[in-house]
């Protein structure tokens, strides 16, 4: 515990699921956070039930509320050390299926939602001296997957934007990784599991080194890590999270 003692983290997509995980982890370890989504009741339950944390309005494909949600961290507890970039959407079809405006919801909000985080808080990070940038990708940002070309593609492009910001941005402090969970139980994975008939779960469970899927809070402990101090010499670097799902000859 104390791991983020002292530290002022923004994170999206907070109001459920491993957002909401991470909020709360991030608490337990001495963070002050605020929260940002787009469910705004659920969100300020979460905020409501831990101190020191809030909750803000805040679609992250927004340029206006990124410069609101940012202003508000920073109103109330005077800087922002590290940002989360968690929140995202998932939508499948096999590509001949796919609107086009439903494959670019997917890169809008997973892609340059991620992006505009980036971009607004470079410049409070830089005034400050550093900060830490986690963005949450995914295995189907390492490996292709039938039905999920949009969210494929948007996590893909998460790795080069956080490669390309670790480069960036290091020079003023400022690193940037990302985190590439596997199967986690959060109500993404539980409406894929409807929605992804071609996959049958146990058979997924079983081809896994560990053969079962992440609580969220799995997740967040290594969020916190790269968030911490004890990352200090890490950026540019992929994560990933996955029960060994990649591991294997099958990748
Ligand atoms: P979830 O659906 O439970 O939570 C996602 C949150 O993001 C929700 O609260 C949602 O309202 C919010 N959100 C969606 N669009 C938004 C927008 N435009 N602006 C702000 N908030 C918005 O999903 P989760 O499983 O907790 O996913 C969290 C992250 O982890 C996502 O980026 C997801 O792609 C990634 N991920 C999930 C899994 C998994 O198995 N669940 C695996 C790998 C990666």
């Amino acid at each position: 515990m104390g791991r983020l003692e002292g530290k002022v983290a923004l994170i999206t997509g907070g109001a459920r699921g491993m957002g909401k995980a991470h909020a709360r982890h991030f608490v337990a370890e001495g963070a002050r956070v605020v929260i940002g989504d787009v469910l705004d009741a659920k969100g300020e339950a979460v905020a409501a039930k831990l101190d020191g944390c809030r909750y803000v309005h805040h679609d992250v494909t927004s340029e206006d509320d990124w410069t609101a949600a940012v202003g508000a961290t920073i109103a109330a507890f005077g800087r922002v050390d590290v940002l989360v970039n968690n929140a995202g959407i998932l939508r499948h079809a096999p590509i001949a299926e796919m609107e086009p405006a439903a494959f670019r919801e997917v890169l809008e909000v997973n892609l340059v939602g991620c992006w505009l985080g980036i971009r607004a808080v470079a410049g409070p990070m830089t005034t400050a001296g550093g900060g830490s940038i986690v963005n949450i990708s995914s295995v189907e940002g390492i490996a292709g997957a039938s039905g999920l070309a949009a969210y494929s593609a948007s996590k893909f492009g998460v790795r080069g934007l956080t490669r390309s910001a670790a480069q960036e941005l290091g020079p003023a402090g400022i690193r940037v990784n990302s985190v590439h969970p596997g199967g986690v139980l959060t109500s993404m994975s539980l409406g894929a599991a409807d929605t992804l008939t071609r996959v049958d779960p146990l058979a997924f469970l079983k081809a896994l080194p560990l053969p079962r899927f992440a609580e969220p809070v799995e997740i967040s402990r290594l969020v916190a890590f790269l968030a911490s101090d004890e990352a200090s010499y890490t950026t540019g670097a992929e994560f990933l999270a996955d029960g060994g799902l990649l591991s294997g000859p099958g990748y």
